[in-house]
């Protein structure tokens, strides 16, 4: 099956008690009963519910994985993922990760004993290096945000392997549409969902895919005791939303280019930062492990006064955290989504007062451009 017929038709793509062609909202905490223990594979709605098991059979299928699991929020999905390890084992991070990733392993696992290093893991040398005795797992985001930093994926599960540790990758910003970790070796994917994979900015979600039984097992075990679980109607709306995963990642890729070759020559920009753009770093890589770039750029206009003046002029990019949805949005990383990240750390990973972020939506692309034009006039 090819991957748009798969958004169609993968997962469980009709509800067979009635012949409904998509999976219902089963808005229900529990299950009846024939005798003690004899159930229809549904107890309790923690455990397991029909709509959220459409989902994870689907991100599964998608993935190309083993087993999915639907979590409340990205973070949700992450900080499961994170119980898999004990105190005392140590992690190696992509250093420019999520803003909230940095926020819950550096303040709130910490207090549990995980430790974490954080490198630069486009720089197979330096994830190298940072591995310990203790390291137990390699923790990628690629692209990266804000600045779209490529790492290769088969570069770093080969040495993942090698040390018998656990590749896990936070596929958020291409999603299985454009990029399959565990094709290129991967153990684990995450997700927020909240972003393309929901893509209409109406639902906090994570998903976590996992590739093998013993993983899925333990990630189950842990996603039902800790109970950070996805309800019945936020599954929907992902449902919902998959179905068109593939022509909304197509335009946002569209619009995405000509919004990049645009800006690199725009005068008032110093920077551009776009996967899809021959001189960004990591281009190459990008191109091998993924199918497309992507709908997010951020661009330097130099300083804190002029993105103020950019953000105020706007009309068409609504101000706001998040990314990934029909509408564009954009923000300022350094004040916004990455202020919980110390200013001498940010500075040093490149993220400047000027820098805007922006998620190009889906949109008509000349309407885009001329108001960025407007916008940057001074
Ligand atoms: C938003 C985001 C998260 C966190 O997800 P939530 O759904 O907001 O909890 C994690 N990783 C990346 C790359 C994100 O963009």
């Amino acid at each position: 099956m090819k991957k748009r017929t798969q958004l169609i038709h993968a997962g469980i793509s009709e509800d067979e008690q009635t012949g409904a062609v998509v999976v219902p909202i089963y808005q229900t905490s529990t299950y009846k009963q024939e005798e003690i223990g004899k159930h229809k594979g549904y107890e309790y709605s923690r455990t397991g519910n029909p709509t959220r098991h459409a989902l994870e059979v689907l991100i599964k299928d998608l993935e190309n994985g083993y087993a999915g699991f639907a979590f409340g929020s990205g973070m949700a999905a992450i900080s499961s993922v994170m119980m898999l390890f004990q105190s005392g084992d140590h992690i190696v991070m992509t250093d420019d990760v999520y803003g909230g990733t940095y926020r819950v392993i550096s303040k709130v696992l910490n207090q549990f004993g995980l430790s974490v290093t954080f490198v630069d893991t486009s720089d197979e040398q330096a994830v190298e290096q940072a591995i310990q005795a203790n390291t137990k797992a390699i923790y990628v985001e690629t692209p990266t945000n804000p600045l779209l930093k490529i790492t290769d994926i088969t570069a770093i599960s080969e040495m993942v392997h090698k040390h018998d540790l656990l590749l896990i990758v936070d596929n958020t910003f291409n999603t299985p549409y454009w990029q399959r970790p565990l094709d290129l070796g991967a153990d684990i994917v995450l997700h927020s969902a909240t972003k393309y994979i929901s893509g209409h900015s109406d639902v906090v979600a994570g998903l976590a895919v996992v590739c093998n039984e013993s993983l899925a097992e333990r990630l189950h075990f842990i996603q039902n005791s800790v109970g950070a679980i996805l309800g019945p109607q936020d599954s929907f709306l992902l449902l919902r939303g998959i179905r068109t995963l593939g022509i909304r990642m197509e335009a946002h890729e569209g619009n995405a280019g000509r919004i990049a070759d645009y800006l690199t020559k725009h005068p008032q920009v110093s920077r551009v930062y776009y996967p899809g753009l021959a001189t960004h770093q990591g281009h190459a890589i990008a191109k091998k492990q993924a199918e497309g770039f992507g709908g997010m750029i951020s661009f330097d206009v130099g300083s804190a006064s002029k993105a103020d003046q950019v953000l105020k002029k706007i009309n068409y990019f609504t101000l706001a955290e998040s990314l990934g949805a029909v509408e564009s949005l954009t923000s300022v990383p350094a004040r916004m989504t990455h202020a919980s990240i110390p200013k001498e750390r940010r500075e040093a990973l490149g993220i400047t007062d000027g820098l805007i972020r922006i998620s190009v939506g889906i949109e008509d692309v000349d309407d885009l451009i001329a108001d960025l034009e407007a916008a940057l006039q001074d």
